[in-house]
C-alpha cells in the first residue's frame, strides 16, 4: 500500500491538472460504449468518433448490428483499423446480446466478459462509463503513468489494476482511471515525459529516481 497522505496529494494533483478528465468516446447509451471500446483497440477515439455516428445512426441497437453481414459492418468501421477481427467480435457478441440477455448489454462483469473480444479491460471501462460500476481500466497509459508515478509498481496490466484498486479510495477508481490518461496523453508522454512541466514531480518516483529536467 502507498501512504495515504501521499495518495491523497498525487490525486489532488492529477485533479487539478486535469479538470476536464473524462471519456473521450462518443456514446448515449451502454451498447453504443461497448462498440466504440470495441473498435478503440488499436485506434484513436477521435478516430472512432469519426466512425460511429453513421453506425449508430443506421444500426441503433444490438439486434440491428446482429443481423449485418460482416461486409456490411466493415463498410462502417474499416477505418478503425483490424476491422475483420472487429467485425467478427461485434457481430459475435451482438448476437450474443440479443439470444442471451434480451437485446440489451449486461451489467454484470461475468457476462461482458463472456461476450466475443470483450476483455477484462473493455468491461471495465463499460462498468464504470456506462453503469457507474468502479472500476479501473488499465490502458497503456494508466500502465506507464500510474507505475511511473507509483500509485503501482507493478510488470503486469492485472497487478497494476490489483495495486490501484487498493491504493485508491473506490469512489475516484473511474475519475482516476480519467486523470491518468489525460496525463499520459498530456504530459507524461510514453517516450518524451514533459517532466520539467509537470506538476506531479515534486511527488512522482520516476522523477525523484530520474530527474529529467
Ligand atoms: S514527473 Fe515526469 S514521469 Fe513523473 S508524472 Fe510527471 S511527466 Fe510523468
Amino acid at each position: 500500500m502507498t501512504d495515504r497522505n501521499w495518495t491523497e496529494a498525487v490525486l489532488a494533483a492529477l485533479a487539478k491538472a486535469h479538470p476536464d478528465a473524462k471519456p473521450e468516446l462518443d456514446f448515449s447509451n451502454p451498447f453504443e460504449l461497448l462498440i466504440a471500446t470495441m473498435l478503440s483497440a488499436q485506434c484513436t477515439d477521435k478516430q472512432v468518433n469519426r466512425v460511429t455516428p453513421a453506425l449508430f445512426r443506421d444500426h441503433p441497437n444490438a439486434a440491428s448490428v446482429a443481423a449485418m453481414t460482416e461486409d456490411e459492418l466493415i463498410g462502417y468501421i474499416r477505418p478503425c483499423g483490424f476491422f475483420n477481427t472487429k467485425a467478427k467480435h461485434i457481430l459475435s457478441a451482438c448476437r450474443d446480446i440479443v439470444d442471451r440477455f434480451g437485446g440489451e448489454v449486461p451489467s454484470g462483469r461475468e457476462e461482458l466478459q463472456s461476450l466475443a473480444g470483450v476483455g477484462r479491460k473493455t468491461a471495465n471501462v463499460v462498468l464504470s462509463n456506462a453503469f457507474g460500476t468502479p472500476a479501473i481500466a488499465v490502458d497503456t497509459h494508466v500502465f506507464r503513468v500510474s507505475n511511473r508515478i507509483g500509485l503501482a509498481s507493478a510488470s503486469t496490466v492485472e497487478k497494476t489494476e490489483q495495486q490501484l484498486m487498493e491504493n485508491i479510495p473506490e469512489d475516484k477508481w473511474s475519475i482516476a482511471h480519467h486523470w491518468l490518461i489525460f496525463h499520459g496523453r498530456r504530459v507524461c508522454s510514453s517516450q518524451r515525459p514533459k517532466c520539467a512541466n509537470c506538476t506531479l514531480k515534486g511527488l512522482c518516483k520516476y522523477y525523484s529516481e530520474n530527474k529529467r529536467d
